[in-house]
């Protein structure tokens, strides 16, 4: 029996809460086209295989409600046996990077996730909206603003969703510091500080200290996630930038920033502070209000995550920050649900990364960013 993909009667209905009443009411549609996977969730495919493909995203959607794992795309023929054994993936859904455009023609594939090093995530993310499937790109979006553009642009034109990989959105230490914000519990944020960092020793041959693959070193990798905690930290855009980089491994960093800080104008007067590295350990968001404070660290890892505030701990149930956001994303896709974390969002911080690099560039030249609300959900 020909299968009836909720992709295809989401992209016929709309999206949107009209879409969800009426999927409420086509059970038996549902119930007629196959499997268990068909019926309730949508299939992902992950391009590429990698550390965070296989230790975090493949085990998350075991567990995931509305969305499954359905596909594979690797360049490493090994992998395609050993995914499809532990996953039951059927030999019609693995592609390698040559064939993945044949993507387009499988319907159980509803989203391509893309998991690749940076530079990669503009090409995939548009072959894969090209190929009319809901598009996941890892952080950073890209390389570069004229990339996320395109990306956003491939998405719109084909009529598919877009996402960037920013877990924390779903995970509930973060949605509680957005709320305080949001709420002015402590009144006006007057500062924030947010460090994102991790120490650097492996193979110096890795794609993430190869600028033609990573498009840049720590901030690119870490300090996203300082440039995010200051944002939601404080519910606003920046409005200038300036910042410094540092280097004491340089025979290591060759091509990479090692240790970058930067210093934010808000609108109001709130400051902020960020520091990214490849050569600290640092996970840490404060925020000092009006009437009080706030601290999540560590901040940004895989959790749990640990927050507290002026007026006491904060205590959360811990579930995999990956389940939570790529159901977040099939629940937008299938109902209609805000989108938690926009290509507007990930195009917004590679504009704030550019920022930096050419305050740098310019000895710490203080760099304007008219960016409104862009990005701010
Ligand atoms: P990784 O090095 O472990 O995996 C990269 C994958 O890309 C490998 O399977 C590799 O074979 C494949 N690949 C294809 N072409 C390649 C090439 N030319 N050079 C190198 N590898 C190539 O990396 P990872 O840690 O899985 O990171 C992948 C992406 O996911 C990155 O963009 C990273 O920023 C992002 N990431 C996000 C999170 C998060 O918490 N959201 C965590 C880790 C990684």
């Amino acid at each position: 029996m020909k299968k009836i993909s909720r992709r295809t009667f989401s992209q016929r209905l709309g999206t949107g809460l009209g879409a969800a009443a009426l999927w409420s009411s086509i059970p038996f549609a549902c119930a007629m086209s196959g499997s268990k996977r068909d019926e309730e969730s949508l299939g992902v495919a992950l391009v590429g295989l990698g550390s965070y493909s296989t230790y975090q995203l493949a085990p998350a959607l075991q567990e995931t409600q509305f969305c499954h794992l359905e596909g594979i795309v690797t360049g490493t023929p090994s992998k395609e046996s050993q995914w499809a054994q532990q996953y039951q993936i059927p030999k019609e859904n693995i592609y390698n990077y040559s064939n993945f455009d044949q993507i387009a023609e499988n319907d159980a594939i509803d989203i391509v996730y893309v998991v690749l090093p940076n530079a990669m995530h503009a090409e995939y993310s548009i072959r894969a909206a090209r190929a009319g499937k809901h598009v996941i790109c890892e952080k950073p979006m890209a390389v570069s603003v004229t990339e996320c553009d395109a990306i956003i642009e491939a998405c719109e034109k084909a009529g598919v969703e877009l996402a960037v990989g920013y877990r924390l959105h779903s995970e509930p230490y973060t949605q509680e510091v957005k709320r305080l914000v949001r709420e002015k519990t402590f009144g006006e944020v007057l500062y924030i500080s947010a460090d994102a960092a991790y120490i650097s020793l492996g193979n110096p041959d890795q794609w993430r200290l190869n600028i033609d693959l990573s498009g840049g070193g720590a901030l690119m990798n870490m300090g996203i996630y300082s440039i995010q905690s200051a944002i939601y930290g404080t519910g606003k855009n920046p409005i200038s930038v300036r910042a410094q980089e540092f280097s004491t491994r340089p025979e290591y960093f060759k091509q990479t920033d090692e240790t970058i800080t930067a210093q934010f104008e808000f609108p109001g007067g709130t400051v902020g502070n960020i520091m990214t590295s490849h050569n600290a350990n640092a996970n840490r968001l404060y925020a000092s209000c009006e009437e009080g404070w706030f601290e999540l660290q560590p901040a940004n890892n895989y959790g749990p995550l640990h927050g507290r505030t002026s007026q006491g701990a904060l205590e959360f149930t811990h579930e995999r920050q990956q389940k939570l956001q790529m159901d977040d994303f099939a629940s937008h896709i299938l109902s209609g649900t805000k989108n938690v974390a926009p290509g507007e969002m990930g195009k917004r911080d590679m504009i704030i990364v550019e920022a930096i690099y050419k305050s740098i560039a310019g000895g710490s030249a203080k760099i304007p960013l008219d960016l409104g609300n862009m990005g701010l959900v």
